[in-house]
């Protein structure tokens, strides 16, 4: 399942390889393709958004703002890519405002 391998690590550029980020979320997912589950303090893989449905590791707090992790890999990925940092959270808030988010058919936490 792990085959995306980080261009830093010689992985292809081509676009199964690659997954759209922002410039922060991409600058701290860098060359890692796991992290710590702080739950479980185990290593496990990074979140694969090219491979593994959203709604089986995501949801989203009831109003729309935290992206609340339902497993090992949510949770690491949470943590690394620091998903729910201050500035993310607020962008998200301005977004629910104008009813853009949270994105159509993503799970959300009533
Ligand atoms: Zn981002």
């Amino acid at each position: 399942m792990d085959h995306v391998v980080p261009v830093l690590e010689g992985g292809g550029e081509n676009i199964e390889n690659l997954a759209l980020a922002c410039f922060h979320c991409n600058r701290r997912k860098s060359n890692n393709r796991t992290a710590n589950d702080p739950e479980t303090s185990t290593v496990v893989s990074l979140f694969n958004p090219r491979l593994q449905p959203w709604s089986e590791h995501f949801t989203w707090s009831g109003d729309g703002l935290y992206v609340m992790p339902l497993t090992a890999t949510g949770r690491a990925t949470v943590v690394l890519l620091q998903l729910n940092r201050e500035r993310i959270v607020e962008i998200r808030r301005a977004d629910v405002e104008v009813r853009r988010h949270p994105p159509e058919g993503d799970p959300v936490n009533r």
